[in-house]
């Protein structure tokens, strides 16, 4: 089968390997679709050397073959993987904490990934633990897979700021991309906060306009200011990051009110600095969380929101084939929502 691997740091290939072989406890997934998430490019220029990865983490697909242990799932199901391979029976995974799973994953380390250890969905087929696969019902499997990564990750940065989203609160998204652009969806869906958009791209901001953010702004010096503005000054009750950047992490320090939640998703390697002073940095009070993936319960919400029709991201699709130029349109911020690689025969 084809599969487009990363075979060393800054190149990847469209190889032929062998389909995978499932153990009892696995189905292979036809593939539909995949994601391409911007974890992706942190993965294409790590300076790591490493066997080929078949890449991919956002992956949907139809049931082609269930081990013979496996339950629950026929010949022709569409399914979605979920990215959080953890035990399933540690304490943290038992308190639905399976992105921080202890056994699988660790302090510093996280429970394995598709496409970021184990052999991941750009390709025409992946083999997956029946239990990491969830029910598409009727949704399109060839536009779901981002559901897995760009859904579920912003819904689980949200889902730990519900008790700060409540009537007459206001709430920023930075990064209309891939996670933020379904963010501020899964924020107009479920909360009743007043939404603020920023990015850089007016597009973007159109697009978040026309699902639920009453102010979109373009990224600037001001921006922070003009969120104070409409806040009275207080700030935002949530702010979230979804790109990371030092300006993006500036602006997120400088708008969150006291008690607020601030949630950074984006991995663009912008930092901050704390001091354990009373006048320093952050208002008193502010939660933080360094927020990853998702857990189940993140998982079924927004294959139910999905369903409902009440989140609708927006795709582009490539052939597997042309999955380079996919990964160069990302790079150059050219993509609108998320771009999906198909595999056609
Ligand atoms: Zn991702
Ligand atoms: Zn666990």
């Amino acid at each position: 089968m084809r599969a487009l691997q990363l075979i060393a740091p800054g190149k990847i290939e469209l190889r032929d390997v062998d389909v995978p072989t499932i153990e009892s406890d696995e189905v292979l997934v036809r593939v539909a679709g995949a994601g391409l998430c911007h974890s992706d490019l942190h993965m294409l220029h790590a300076p790591i050397d490493r066997p080929p990865l078949t890449l991919g983490h956002e992956t949907a697909g139809w049931v082609d073959t269930v081990g013979g242990e496996v339950d629950g799932f026929a010949v022709g199901d569409p399914v979605l993987v979920y990215l959080v391979w953890a035990c399933g029976e540690c304490r943290s995974c038992l308190e639905g904490r399976d992105n921080s799973c202890e056994v699988a994953g660790g302090r510093m380390s996280l429970p394995p990934c598709p496409g970021l250890g184990p052999a991941g969905g750009m390709a025409e087929y992946i083999a997956v633990k029946a239990r990491y696969l969830e029910p598409l019902g009727a949704l399109d499997p060839v536009l779901a897979g981002p559901l897995a990564d760009a859904a579920l990750t912003s819904h689980h940065a949200i889902a730990g700021a519900m008790h700060r989203l409540g009537p007459g609160t206001t709430a920023v998204v930075i990064g209309l991309g891939g996670l933020g652009h379904t963010g501020l969806q899964i924020l107009s869906a479920i909360t009743e906060a007043t939404l603020i958009g920023v990015d850089l791209d007016q597009a973007k901001l159109d697009f978040a306009a026309a699902h639920g953010a009453t102010h979109t702004f373009l990224s600037d010096a001001t921006t922070a200011d003009k969120i104070l503005d409409i806040t009275s000054g207080y700030g935002a009750d949530a702010v979230f990051d979804f790109t990371g950047i030092q300006p993006t992490v500036d602006l997120a320090i400088s708008c969150i009110a006291p008690d607020g939640c601030l949630r950074f998703v984006g991995l663009g390697g912008g930092t901050f600095q704390y001091g354990a002073l009373p006048w320093a940095t952050l208002p008193w009070g502010v939660d933080l969380r360094k927020s990853y993936a998702g857990n189940r319960a993140d998982q079924r919400a927004v294959i139910e929101l999905a369903a409902a029709g009440k989140i609708m991201l927006e795709t582009k699709q490539y052939d597997l084939e042309d999955g380079l130029s996919a990964f160069d349109d990302l790079a150059a911020g050219k993509l609108l929502g998320r771009a999906i690689l198909v595999p056609t025969i």
